[in-house]
């Protein structure tokens, strides 16, 4: 059984004050499931050292929202390496968020390098994935979606990619408030566990973390990791307000399929 996360990406929100009040509000909401429910709070980079501070001790992680395609120190201006994360005690980092690919034009060999990057520091990449709803209207969802996980996993050993875990996150349903019905999401979650073990053997298919993303919240979350292949959530707007992100880790910690 494959044990349930939640990862909250704040993208670019958050203050000094406002984050030591909405951390503390998680850490004594989330103190009764965090054994239960992997979660993860992964906020700007400025904020790493702080929220990772305040996080501390806590059993709840902090990771990145994206990293460096460059792998040495060098004059690389506004970058911050894998390992500059690690330092930094990192434990996941975001690539290939549908934002980074759309914003910064992320091809598929960038977020490559950067899924490279992370495993070799040991940070878990959330490696994620999702078509636009063009592709979903012209039927290309498993290929858009094999594409992607093809390219990022290039070169790499079912061993080096044991720490890898997957979001799959429908352009369509990021931050719209439009959510994929669980059915939906579940089919493309069993088609990824299917290619993934076609490509990498069963035992790395059942075993690689899932993550559904796009406009999860309290009233949906439930149904969405009931779902067989859903293994938890990578939450957007509803990570910034703590009661619903408290109610979306307890519906992955309750859920009877959890590890
Ligand atoms: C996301 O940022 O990955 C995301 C899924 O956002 P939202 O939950 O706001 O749709």
């Amino acid at each position: 059984m494959r044990k349930a996360l939640v990862a909250g990406n704040w993208k670019m929100h958050g203050r000094i004050n406002q984050n030591i009040n909405l951390i503390g509000d998680l850490v004594e909401q989330l103190s009764p499931i965090k054994e239960s429910v992997s979660i993860l709070v992964c906020p700007p980079l400025v904020y790493i050292n702080q929220v990772g501070g305040l996080l501390s001790g806590t059993g709840i992680n902090v990771g990145a929202q994206d990293v460096s395609r460059f792998e040495k120190d060098g004059a690389h201006t506004g970058d911050c390496s894998a390992e500059m994360l690690a330092d930094m005690g990192v434990s996941y980092a975001l690539v290939g968020h549908s934002e980074r690919r759309s914003e910064y034009q992320e091809t598929d060999a960038v977020v490559a390098l950067k899924l490279k990057n992370l495993l070799q520091v040991g940070i878990k990449p959330i490696l994620c994935v999702g078509e636009s709803l063009e592709q979903r209207d012209a039927g290309l969802v498993e290929k858009v979606i094999a594409d992607q996980i093809l390219a990022a996993f290039s070169g790499l050993s079912v061993k080096e990619l044991s720490n890898v875990v997957l979001a799959y996150e429908p352009i369509w349903a990021i931050g719209t408030g439009k959510t994929a019905s669980p059915e939906q999401a579940q089919a493309v979650h069993a088609f990824i566990r299917q290619m993934l073990a076609s490509g990498y053997g069963s035992e790395f298919s059942e075993q690689v973390t899932i993550l559904y993303g796009g406009s999860v919240k309290a009233a949906n979350a439930d149904q969405l990791f009931s779902q067989p292949d859903i293994d938890g959530g990578l939450i957007g707007g509803a990570a910034l307000v703590s009661e619903e992100f408290t109610a979306i880790c307890r519906a992955a910690a309750t859920s009877p399929k959890n590890g």
